[in-house]
């Protein structure tokens, strides 16, 4: 019995008292040293197992019933000689199941089937989750792991089907390019019709090629027609342009390296002068490439070997290079970022694509053939080009060279409702362009065509002062003139300005 005033000790009987009492305990709404709860009610008859359709007398009797009848059990010799105590051991067995022990060839087969055919090529690095190499054959040889449970093996594989994907994108290109057309050099004006004939004259040699000129006068399509002339085009042409990689990226790319030379090397990788073994490489924007790998280059040219980063050995390539820059290699040799005995390996045989705006004759054409490009692209059938279209293209100066009509060509197809390409199409320069005079248009006699060469001999010493004044500047140069930059450079490109320093 506990004091009623005590509420260090509490004590409770039922279901319903003792659920009251516990869910005060958790609410922290009573602390009891002591808390005593029964589930039963009333003794036995009381608990939570009771049946609540007998009243508790009724039930109080059954209770005494049952123990009456229990009395007379125990009182019986049967009972009396049940003394002994009953057999409460336990008995254990191992359940261990034994999981198969491979042999150390069961072992060998499943590293060679993870890419592991050496000691070094267990890397025990741990990814799988065991703690070697060795630990995660015998796991996959009791079930416990799977081969692709191997991180570095995974992604050697991967590499492998990325390689194949890129073969198979490569050919498709090809194609393509077959098929539209890509690997011919359109142009009936007289110096494309040059540039053809310097192309098949050394297409079928092994000579190197140094290709020249501005961004997007087709320096890739010209070294891609030197192969298709030469021996080698039953073998591969590989590609690269220097600009868009690291120093470090860029080495790699080239000559391949051995696993673990630098981090994230985790495989052996083969480099492209390799890849490119009995074809041709060629390698675009060679004078962006650092010091560094002018001289890497510069070796592989003199002794016909690569060396792939981290490696001490070297493999012999047989290739056909071609290089191509919009760079003055010349200044680069005298102002010494460029070397000089790279510039003599790679400048054996040079070719100069010109500017689109000294092809104009080539204009008409390559519009139609860019147009025909688009149509398929596109799947639109536009018949033509509006005559004021080809003579606005004409009279353009077309700084970024074919690459830009091409993309011209395609926006005005992209954006004429019929089946023409008009004026309106075009970029509104043209439109601005197309109201000026051809030079020769003009009747001799007429006050225009006097006045002509006086306005422009103004407008050239105009451009020159403005040049000077921004110290070669162009954009400065057309800020100065309160003229936008398109347009300033458009007009220097008429005076035969462009990318000329000029001096008054
Ligand atoms: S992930 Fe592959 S390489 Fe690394 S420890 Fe596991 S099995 Fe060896």
């Amino acid at each position: 019995m506990t004091d009623p005033l005590d509420t260090e000790i509490v004590t409770a009987e039922g279901e319903v008292n003792v659920m009251g009492i516990i869910n005060d305990l958790a609410a922290g709404r009573i602390s009891p040293r002591i808390a005593d709860l029964r589930f039963c009610y009333d003794g036995c008859i009381g608990g939570p197992g009771r049946n609540s359709e007998l009243t508790g007398l009724y039930k109080r009797n059954l209770v005494i019933s049952h123990f009456r009848k229990g009395a007379a059990y125990r009182t019986a010799p049967q009972y009396q000689q049940h003394t002994e105590r009953p057999d409460l051991s336990r008995r254990f067995t191992d359940r261990y199941v034994g999981l198969p022990v491979p042999t150390t060839d069961d072992v060998r087969k499943i590293l060679h089937a993870a890419g592991k055919f050496t000691r070094r090529d267990e890397l025990n690095c741990r990814a799988c989750g065991y703690r070697s190499c060795r630990e995660y054959a015998v796991a996959v040889f009791q079930g416990l792991a799977d081969l692709e449970m191997c991180l570095p093996h995974t992604m050697q594989l991967m590499e492998k089907e990325h390689g194949k994907l890129v073969q198979k994108y490569e050919l498709a290109k090809r194609e393509l390019a077959m098929e539209y057309g890509d690997e011919f050099i359109v142009g009936s004006d007289r110096k494309t019709l040059d540039v053809l004939d310097l192309i098949k004259q050394v297409g079928p040699t092994p000579t190197t090629v140094l290709i020249r000129g501005e961004s997007g006068t087709g320096k890739e399509l010209t070294a891609r027609a030197i192969h298709r002339f030469s021996q080698r085009n039953d073998k591969p042409l590989v590609t690269l342009n220097c600009t868009t990689l690291t120093d470090s990226l860029l080495e790699s790319e080239l000559f391949g390296h051995r696993k673990g030379s630098f981090t994230g090397a985790i495989n052996d990788k083969k480099g492209l002068f390799d890849a490119a073994d009995g074809g041709t490489i060629f390698l675009d924007e060679i004078g962006d490439i650092t010091p560094k790998l002018q001289a890497e280059l510069l070796r592989v040219l003199d002794s016909g070997e690569v060396r792939a980063v981290g490696s001490n050995a070297s493999k012999k390539v047989d290739i056909r290079l071609i290089t191509a820059t919009n760079k003055d290699l010349e200044a680069g040799v005298r102002e010494g970022w460029f070397r000089e005995d790279l510039y003599y390996r790679l400048n054996v045989f040079a070719i100069t694509m010109p500017p689109l705006r000294s092809r104009i004759a080539s204009v008409p054409l390559l519009a139609h053939h860019f147009l025909e490009k688009a149509k398929k692209k596109l799947n639109k059938s536009i018949m033509a080009i509006e005559e004021s279209a080809i003579q606005a293209m004409v009279k353009y100066h077309w700084p970024g060279n074919i690459r830009e009509m091409q993309n011209v060509i395609e926006r005005a197809a992209v954006l004429t409702a019929d089946n023409l390409i008009k004026l309106d199409n075009l970029p509104k320069i043209f439109a601005d362009i197309s109201a000026e005079p051809l030079a020769g248009e003009l009747p001799q006699n007429s006050f225009k065509a006097e006045f002509a060469p006086h306005v422009m001999k103004i407008e050239k010493a105009l451009l020159e002062k403005y040049l000077f004044e921004a110290n070669g500047n162009v954009s400065r140069a057309a800020q100065l003139a309160s003229i936008p930059r398109r347009t300033f450079y458009r007009i220097l490109g008429r005076h035969g300005l462009k990318g000329r320093k000029t001096v008054p």
